[in-house]
């Protein structure tokens, strides 16, 4: 798939890496960290690599597409302790080919999802800077699942059109079916204080929920543990009274001198021996 390309390689000197060159340039970045970030942490690590883009005079004159819009997609993927954050602008150039070229190889549960909802707007051959970071975390993790006792992997954008500030930017109807194909989750409205807020309750909720079920667990321990109590002293009970029942029986047998309290008692004696003989 030919697009015009300059330069097809890596450029690892800026704040951001860049593919190919001038207009056909793809930046990109990858940043790690131990304890997860926030909504806002992400939004603003995005937010970060947008005004670099604009604000270093030798990216400010070609970040902007055709259609003068600036975009990068923030994802964040969870492995293990840490969380692995991928920045990448619109896809084009020497990158755009590679998605086209490699993708369904190197990550094809996201080639088969992009695929599945196609840009209908935009020329056949389009990515999107969502598509973008999908590809390249697949590329690195072979998968886009989360990882086991990890969270499922979030996604936000951020942009403007030339001239404008930077804001969370909208993502499109084809990109969401394909984040939610992936399950992916995704800031799509309101602001990243909003999920996080979320986040917040969702977190007391669970915690409450694990209150009530440890409470739960210790209830029933103790009404375990009462049960248990209840049959000791029960036994103790029936025991003792066995034992009474037992010394007054023998107490009865052993009234007067012979062995037997009465005749009805020596007969059956008597009987029990001829039949054991
Ligand atoms: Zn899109």
């Amino acid at each position: 798939m030919a697009t015009n390309t300059i330069n097809p390689v890596w450029d690892f000197s800026g704040f951001m890496h860049r593919f190919d060159q001038g207009r056909y340039a793809t930046w990109f970045k990858e940043r790690q960290y131990d304890t997860r970030p926030t909504w806002k942490q992400l939004f603003d690590a995005g937010v970060e690599c947008f005004n670099w883009l604009i604000q270093d005079p030798a990216t400010e004159p070609v970040c902007f597409t055709t259609r003068g819009v600036c975009l990068v997609a923030t994802l964040c993927y969870q492995y293990g302790g840490t969380y692995h954050v991928y920045h990448g602008t619109i896809p084009r150039g020497g990158f755009l080919d590679t998605l086209w070229d490699a993708g369904a190889l190197k990550a094809e549960t996201w080639f088969a999802a992009a695929r599945k909802y196609p840009h209908p707007n935009d020329s056949d051959l389009t990515f999107h800077a969502e598509d973008g970071v999908l590809y390249t975390c697949e590329t690195a993790f072979k998968t886009l699942n989360p990882a086991k006792g990890c969270e499922a992997p979030r996604m936000v954008v951020c942009g403007a059109n030339i001239g404008r500030s930077v804001k969370r930017y909208n993502i499109c109807s084809p990109c969401r079916k394909i984040g939610r194909g992936l399950k992916v989750k995704m800031l799509l409205k309101g602001s990243a204080r909003d999920l996080d807020k979320k986040d917040r309750r969702e977190k007391a909720l669970r915690k409450r929920a694990q209150r009530k079920e440890k409470n739960r667990r210790e209830w029933e321990e103790q009404q375990w543990w009462e049960h248990q109590q209840r049959e000791i002293v029960e036994a103790a009970r029936r025991s003792r009274e066995r034992q009474m029942w037992q010394s007054r029986e023998v107490g009865r047998r052993h009234i007067g001198n012979g062995l037997f309290a009465d005749a009805d008692d020596l007969k059956a004696s008597f009987v029990v021996r001829r039949h054991s003989i």
